[in-house]
């Protein structure tokens, strides 16, 4: 499919930002970190610059936000049964509807949790 002048500008700006910017792998960790810290004004400014460019990255944001809203609504119990893979049926249920109310990624975690 031909690309439109539009999508090619867009295409050459978001290489320009990358090439200037830390890579993904670095981003990741920038993520991970960004949920358990506040980041600093340089860290959050290459972070807001790699997400307009970056839309992988930008996705794994919001997974991990959504994520993390999961964890937060479980208890010590929960978690446990979580990581051996023992989460009951009324936990899954819980969790579930505390996140379809409150995020956009529903159906991802959905699966996640079976
Ligand atoms: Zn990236």
């Amino acid at each position: 499919m031909e690309m439109t002048t539009r999508q090619k500008l867009r295409r050459e700006f978001n290489r320009f930002l990358l090439r200037r910017l830390p890579p993904c792998k670095e981003i990741a960790m920038l993520i991970s970190q960004s949920l358990d810290r506040r980041l600093g004004l340089r860290e959050r400014l290459v972070l807001r610059l790699h997400l307009v460019a970056c839309r992988p990255c930008e996705r794994y944001l919001q997974q991990s936000e959504f994520l993390s809203s999961a964890i937060d609504v479980m208890n010590d119990d929960e978690k446990e049964a979580l990581y051996e893979g023992a989460l009951s049926a009324s936990a899954r249920e819980r969790i579930k509807s505390a996140l379809r109310s409150a995020a956009p990624l529903a159906a991802f975690t959905c699966l996640f949790l079976g």
